[in-house]
């Protein structure tokens, strides 16, 4: 397989509050809230709780004046709960004047995300675009210049639909789509600089919902340009169905090392956690091996021969008590992300594979002499029996973390 050189290591690098984007920093996640944001206390709730789960840019709808009033409170609330997770306002057809009419929610957002699309027609289009660069330069942000496949420019299209009908060989309808879209941002983010908004500011995407024509519209834009880049599928759907097709696009992508910072636009069940479109995309960089953000617990899928649910139980308690501590352990334990653990349901590959974990534990299946052992570095330590097994090995996990990631651990040297 040729070797691909990574465009992420020559986008240009942006800075957004603390958090950098671009030129080979880590793939930073990001994901946006679904509450209204004029409501202060349920958005302020939200952005909290999804930069709890690891969310390090969360964006907020700003669609209206009274939205736009409550992003100062937003952003204050959000900060008295030690949350510093920058905040972007999403802005459509009004931008332009809900930021010179509100300028400390022009303020207080971190950046602003504009759709080239969306800001008007005509010279409209052109003046209100202008207005929001304007405004970002004067309050010193960066702006995403986010194209839409479902709001992409018409006047463009149907310009480049022409152009390509009188070509020898035109392209496809979907081809001219493509083409549109990463001219769109490219024009775009041409005429931003040209109002003076630096490459360091500025942050293109161009989303669609198939993955097929995400790859080839992002495999474009990395091609033509060095702007970091924000990837997404929009509209990826619900359950597996979005967990997937998001999956399936951004580890294309990913892997040649186009991206940098992304987002899963998955659509909660009825009342479901919005922080799952957080873990989906920790758990896609952390798949890829391009960041760790908590320990990896290996399970086996089970078979015939693990009749019972004690080893699904363990393997789904481990998980949680490890998700449940992860907030606590990272600052008490630098490192502990990176540690791997492994429940396996029998004889078969149980040993095996829990020797290859940092901690891993083996439990009997149908048939086997009751008793689980446990093997740490490779070695088998202790056999575990009884009703208890569980909780013995959970303190074990913990042990084992307190000694390797702890103060005074081995990876912890005592000068530190
Ligand atoms: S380790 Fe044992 S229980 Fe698990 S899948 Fe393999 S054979 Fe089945």
């Amino acid at each position: 397989m040729a070797t691909t050189l990574s465009p992420r290591y020559q986008t240009t690098p942006v800075r957004i509050a603390h958090v950098t984007v671009g030129g080979g920093a880590p793939v930073v996640v990001q994901s946006m809230t679904n509450t209204d944001t004029a409501d202060t206390d349920s958005t302020a709730a939200q952005i909290v709780a999804l930069a709890r789960a690891g969310s390090e840019l969360v964006r907020v709808t700003v669609d209206r004046a009274e939205a736009a009033a409550a992003v100062p409170h937003i952003r204050d609330r959000v900060r008295a709960e030690g949350v510093d997770a920058p905040i972007v306002g999403d802005f459509h057809y009004n931008g332009h004047t809900l930021l010179a009419d509100h300028p400390a929610c022009a303020e207080a957002l971190d950046k602003y995300r504009i759709n080239p699309g969306n800001v008007g027609f005509k010279d409209k289009r052109d003046r209100q675009f202008s207005s929001i660069i304007e405004l970002a330069l004067k309050h010193g942000k960066p702006v995403r210049i986010g194209v839409n496949w479902g709001s992409l420019d018409q006047e463009l299209l149907t310009g480049l639909m022409d152009e390509n009908a009188r070509r020898d060989k035109p392209l496809g309808a979907q081809g001219v789509v493509h083409e549109a879209m990463v001219q769109s941002a490219l024009r775009s983010a041409a005429r931003a600089q040209e109002i003076g908004l630096g490459a360091d500011r500025i942050i293109l995407s161009a989303k669609v919902s198939a993955v097929q024509d995400l790859v080839s519209v992002y495999t474009m834009l990395a091609e033509r340009c060095t702007y970091a880049l924000h990837l997404g599928l929009t509209e990826a759907g619900m359950g597996a169905k979005g967990v997937v097709s998001s999956t399936a696009a951004l580890a294309i992508l990913l892997q040649q090392g186009i991206g940098d910072t992304i987002r899963c636009s998955l659509t909660p069940q009825p009342g479901g956690d919005r922080a799952e479109e957080v873990r989906v995309s920790q758990e896609v960089l952390q798949t890829l091996g391009l960041r760790s953000f908590a320990p990896v617990v290996a399970a086996c899928p089970g078979c015939g021969r693990t009749t019972s649910t004690v080893f699904q139980e363990l393997a789904q308690d481990i998980q949680a008590f490890i998700r449940d501590q992860m907030p606590q352990w990272r600052t008490r334990y630098p490192g502990v992300e990176t540690l791997n653990v492994a429940v396996m349901g029998c004889i078969v590959n149980g040993p095996g594979e829990s020797k290859f974990a940092d901690i891993g534990i083996s439990l009997p299946g149908t048939g086997e002499a009751p008793a689980a052992p446990v093997f740490v570095d490779g070695k088998k330590t202790v056999t575990l029996r009884g009703p208890e097994i569980a909780a013995e090995f959970k303190a074990l996990v913990e042990d084992y973390i307190e000694t390797r990631f702890g103060a005074g651990g081995r990876e912890r040297p005592a000068a530190e």
